[in-house]
């Protein structure tokens, strides 16, 4: 019985640190004062539903110069905070192509 207990607490133990090992949710809270000021968003449908007059159907974060997050990643970093991890499908009005 205790075996049986002590499986199924650490079943979803392991899996949680699994997947949290792998994932790499974006830290860069949009409530932050350098978020504000950058208007960023952790979904670019946001800056859109805003009408944020620097916002252009298609641009986010995986999209843009300053993000290096590798493609289908939820969240990568980005240099302008420092490479700590924005959304991928994010913005903020310092989007720029990626070249
Ligand atoms: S600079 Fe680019 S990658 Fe960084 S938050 Fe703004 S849009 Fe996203």
């Amino acid at each position: 019985m205790k075996r049986r207990v002590f499986l199924m607490t650490m079943a979803p133990a392991a899996a949680l640190l699994g997947s949290a090992s792998l994932a790499q949710p974006a830290n860069v809270d949009e409530k932050e004062p350098q978020a504000v000021a950058l208007g960023y968003v952790d979904d670019a449908a946001k800056a859109a539903a805003a009408k944020q007059p620097k916002y252009a159907a298609g641009q986010m974060c995986g999209s843009c110069a300053l993000y290096s997050g590798k493609a289908g990643d939820a969240a990568g970093p980005c240099a302008l905070f420092g490479g700590r991890q924005v959304a991928a499908k994010g913005w903020c009005t310092a989007w720029a192509k990626k070249a």
